[in-house]
């Protein structure tokens, strides 16, 4: 049982990220003072929107300059904080050095947020923003799983440096969390493992990979068709809502799967087939996987034959049933989180109508 005091500060890591921003809003409106650590506190185009939050809301925002690769860095913006969230980690499918790029800034920005908790005697509690992809690498590995669908009991043991090396550096950064925890008995450590993550970005000029992809689906690239890669998805909002809960709830411990739909891409795409159809170049129908097996490796450096077989024509199944059951977290439908976030990206000029 662990009773977070709503008075007193919380740090946000990585708080301008995509996931992080609807965080620090959904504790900004709570009237919590968030203490919002970012690597570019000037850059105004990724933290313009965070200073608006704070200006427009009940709670305090304070923002400190962060580093997840320089030690000591957290400690500042920890001072006097009894919940820590730590989301930040470098989110990108694409890299030169899959072990500098993304392995690294994970486990070693893991090990460096969780030692200074260990420093600051306020905190009470961390809560890690992790992923599905610490638990499964390819749609496959979701009903091969002991219970025919993944559950928080299941680790990924198929990710590597050279095969889906951020689903590894996810798992190596979880399981750093982990550990740390067990080696101390100051704080305790609950884990949110989100899906894929969709829905309208606070930011629009987001470069999240989820934001990515919804540009990809407006812009034509899938218009002869979508490959059925089977994924789970879940709505910004409530992974928002998933941290906060997470924090605030004494009984809260553990992983948590974070998922709401047990989908395929090309459902993300037909979803909004109803209301922008019309307007946008969206994919209607399947590409046949023995199409992507030749053509795959060709077109996407992510779609080698392994990946094309692994995950194309799949399903992706998962148990949501833990957080809904001791969170209490109600999941919104997939039609309003695409359409939602489709909306913002129209009304920022991001997505061109036709
Ligand atoms: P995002 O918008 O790219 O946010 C990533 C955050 O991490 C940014 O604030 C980024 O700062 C920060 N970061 C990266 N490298 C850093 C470094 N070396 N030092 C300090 N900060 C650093 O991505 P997101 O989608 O919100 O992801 C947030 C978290 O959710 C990540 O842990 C991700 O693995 C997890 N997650 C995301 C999804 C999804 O579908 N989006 C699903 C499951 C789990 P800059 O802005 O300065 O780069």
């Amino acid at each position: 049982m662990t009773i977070i005091d709503k008075s007193k500060p919380v740090l946000v890591t990585g708080a301008n990220g995509y996931v992080a921003s609807w965080l620090v809003k959904r504790l900004l409106d709570e009237g919590i003072t968030v203490h919002a650590a970012v690597r570019d506190p000037d850059n105004e185009i990724k933290i313009g929107h965070l200073r608006a939050l704070g200006e427009n809301s009940a709670g305090r925002l304070k923002i400190f300059k962060t580093d997840l690769l320089m030690g000591g860095s957290y400690k500042a913006a920890m001072e006097g904080c009894e919940l820590v969230y730590h989301t930040a980690s470098p989110y990108t499918l694409v890299v030169e050095n899959p072990q500098k790029d993304l392995v690294e800034p994970a486990v070693q920005g893991t090990e460096n947020v969780l030692n200074t908790a260990t420093d600051v005697p306020s905190v009470k509690r961390v809560v890690v923003t992790s992923s599905c992809a610490a638990i499964y690498t390819d749609a496959i590995d979701t009903t091969k799983a002991p219970e025919g669908r993944i559950t928080e009991k299941v680790w990924n043991t198929t990710a590597s440096l050279d095969y889906q090396p951020y689903s590894y550096s996810k798992t190596m950064a979880e399981k750093r969390a982990w550990e740390m925890a067990e080696a101390q008995n100051q704080w305790d450590l609950v884990v949110i493992n989100p899906s894929g993550v969709f829905g309208p970005p606070l930011n629009p000029k987001t470069n999240s990979e989820s934001i990515n992809l919804l540009k990809m689906l407006g812009g034509g690239a899938m218009k002869m068709g979508a490959p059925k890669i089977g994924i789970g998805a879940v709505d910004v909002r409530d992974v928002a809502e998933a941290h906060y809960l997470a924090g605030y709830t004494p009984t809260a411990h553990g992983r948590y799967i974070t998922s709401a739909h047990n989908t395929n891409f090309l459902e993300l795409g037909t979803v909004l087939q109803p209301k922008y159809g019309d307007q946008f170049p969206l994919p209607k129908k399947a590409l046949p996987k023995w199409l992507l097996m030749i053509v795959g490796p060709f077109v996407n450096k992510l779609f080698t034959r392994k990946y094309v077989r692994n995950n194309v024509d799949e399903e992706w199944k998962a148990d949501n049933s833990k957080i809904r059951k001791e969170l209490g977290i109600n999941f919104r439908p997939l039609k309003e989180t695409m359409e939602d976030s489709f909306q913002v990206l129209i009304d920022e000029g991001v997505l061109r109508k036709k």
